[in-house]
Parts: structure tokens; sequence; C-alpha cells
């Protein structure tokens, strides 16, 4: 199938000053629609849009919805890459496949990132810690009210020139572990990246920013004794010097930064362990002071240290609120890949070749 181009060349960016996450969008976007007995079709790179949808369309009402973060770099020699885009796609699929949808052709998903982010060329910042953010979705677009699934789906990527993802930059962020609420359950689609997990994290990250804390710490939806994720990065911490991450359990989604951090990690010679961790035996560690580094990871961050943590009304903090040497470590040799002043041994980086 081949992506038709429908929009004007030769447009000029205006990337603003105002690089905060996802507030501003390129002029461009892919779309490509589905429907039952034809599969996909018309796949477009064209100007980006509103869409018109019916009232009655079904993932307004119940949620049928994927999506994928990914982030173009454009390197100093002019060079626009990727880093990591097929697992991207991959994943995208597994959570297709979790949320009935139908899987996208990973050669046409690719070609659709490579067409749009070469289009969007000029819209990558430069900057160190800037980039273009790549978000691809999938929803069920029938305009009908029965609960099931759809059979007709929108298929869409759109591009956003970014700075830092938090206010707080490379610094440390407090993060409360809520003992209330929990964002998966064992048998749910904690896996799936879809925006149905997000809606049930949002009043615990709001109770998060009410205890001054910057997110959530999720634990188990089942027993809320195991560490899981942070609502949009997993997790890592050091102890005795061994990096420990929380096993895939099923409610953990699979982070490519997080595989990137392991990856990375043992290559730079420290240990890496998967294990279940309980947050009681977490908190230990940071008190007795075997635990002596603590981050989050994702692909809008990268990196994300964490200062300090507040849990059932205590606080433990962690490395006096400072950057740990391990977390700075990884964190300068996977962007160090990222923006081509490392050398890229583990065939992470993908360029775009130059196209029309
Ligand atoms: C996207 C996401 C992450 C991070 O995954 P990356 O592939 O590293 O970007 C972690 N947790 C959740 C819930 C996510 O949606």
């Amino acid at each position: 199938m081949n992506i038709k181009i429908n929009y004007t060349k030769g447009t000029t960016p205006v990337i603003g000053k105002d690089l905060r996450f996802g507030t501003t969008f390129t002029d461009k976007m892919f779309e490509m629609d589905y429907e039952k007995d034809k599969g996909w079709f018309n796949p477009v790179v064209k100007k980006f849009e509103p869409f018109s949808l019916s009232p009655a369309t079904l993932v307004l009402h119940y949620a049928q919805e994927i999506f994928e973060g990914q982030k173009a770099y454009k390197w100093k020699d002019g060079r626009v890459v990727m880093f990591r885009p097929e697992n991207n796609i991959k994943r995208f699929n597994i959570s297709a496949t979790k949320m009935c949808m139908p899987n996208v052709d990973e050669k046409l998903f690719m070609e659709a990132l490579e067409t749009l982010v070469w289009a969007d060329r000029d819209w990558i910042p430069q900057e160190e810690g800037q980039s273009l953010y790549i978000r691809a979705a999938m929803i069920a677009t029938d305009p009908v009210l029965g609960v099931r699934s759809g059979s007709q789906y929108k298929f869409f990527i759109i591009n956003s020139p970014i700075g830092c993802y938090f206010l707080e930059g490379f610094n440390p962020i407090k993060i409360w572990a809520s003992d209330t609420y929990v964002r998966t359950v064992p048998g749910g689609v904690g896996e799936a990246k879809t925006g149905a997990n997000y809606a049930s994290s949002l009043r615990g990250a709001m109770e998060a920013r009410e205890r001054g804390c910057t997110q959530a710490l999720w634990l188990d939806g089942q027993e809320k004794k195991y560490i899981e994720e942070i609502s949009t990065m997993n997790v890592f911490f050091v102890e005795n010097g061994k990096l420990i991450t929380p096993k895939l359990t099923g409610g953990i989604l699979h982070g490519i930064t997080r595989d990137s951090v392991i990856v990375a990690a043992r290559d730079l010679g420290y240990s890496v362990e998967e294990r279940k961790v309980s947050i009681t035996e977490f908190c230990e560690g940071v008190t007795s002071g075997k635990i002596t580094e603590f981050f989050g990871c994702g692909t809008a961050c990268v990196i994300s240290p964490v200062g300090e943590i507040i849990y059932k009304d205590k606080s433990y903090v962690i490395n006096n609120f400072k950057t740990g040497k391990i977390t700075q470590h990884i964190y300068d040799t996977i962007t160090g890949i990222q923006y081509g002043k490392i050398k890229d041994k583990f065939g992470w980086i993908k360029v775009i070749e130059p196209r029309e």
C-alpha cells in the first residue's frame, strides 16, 4: 500500500518558545482507516486538522483506544533518527490485540513514521534535551452505542516538538505511593498502552498533587503491596550498588526505556535484577541507607530521578534529594546514544533516509 502525500510543501515551521510536553504540534499528520471487510485503506500524510466524528462514536463512550509514544532527534550533522522504533510498532500491535483491535502491518507503520517524520524534519528542535515526540494512536470509530469492540477504526500519527517532560527538568521529583487507588488489576489491561489505564490513574495522580508530589507511585492492584510503576514511567532503584526493577508480572507496561536501561546498565558493568519489590521493603531500604538511588524511566522524560517518596503519610528522602551517580551515568549513556554523542553499539538508532 502506498502512502499518499497530500500537504503543501515548503511551509515554514513555527516552533514557539513553549516546548512544554504535548502543547505544540507540527502542521502535518498521518491518517488511515479500517473497515472489517476492507482492512486498512487510504493511508495519507496530510495537513494536521480536526476529525469529524459522530457523537455516538464508540471510542468516546467505551474507551477502545491505544497509543504509542516515541521520539525523533535531529543530530548536529543534520541526520534525522528515531530510537528503537520497531519496538514501539511491536508493542502497538500487542496493545491492539489485547484491546480487540486490528493490527497494523509493521512495514506500513514504519513507512508512515519515516514519511511523516521526514516531512516534519524542520520541526525537530535541536538543543540538548529537545526532540520531536511522535504520538501514534488507534480509535474505534463505529457510530453505534452498543457495547462491543468496533468494526471500524482510525489510525493516526501526530508530532509534537518538545523540551523536557517535567517542569523540574533533570532534577529529582517527589512522588506519592498510593495505598488507596490502583492503576490496573490482575487480568486487566495494564500491559496495554491504552487511554483506559490513564483514566483510572487520574484520581490518584490528583491526590498525589494535593500532597505536593509530581506523580503517583502505583502498587499492585491486588494486595497494594508491591511496587509497579509511576504513571508514565517504569522504575529502578539502586540497592548496595545493584540496580533493581520490578519484574513484569502482568500489570506493568513493558517499557522500551526500561529495557534500554537494563541493557545499557549491564553493558556499563552494573548488575541488574528484576524481581518483586514490596513497598515496605523499599521504605526500610531507604531508611537503613541500603537504597541510595531511585528513578523513573520512559520515552518522554528518558530518566527522572526521584528524591522523595511519601507512603502512609511518612516521608522517605533518597540521596538527600539529589540525582545519584548511577542514575546520571545511565542517563548520560542513553541520551548520548540518542543524540549521536556516544557510539550506538546496540543497534538502537534508525537513521531516516532522505526522501521526497
Ligand atoms: C509508555 C509508558 C511507560 C514507558 O514506556 P517507554 O516505552 O519507555 O516509553 C511506562 N508506563 C506506562 C504506563 C506507559 O504508558
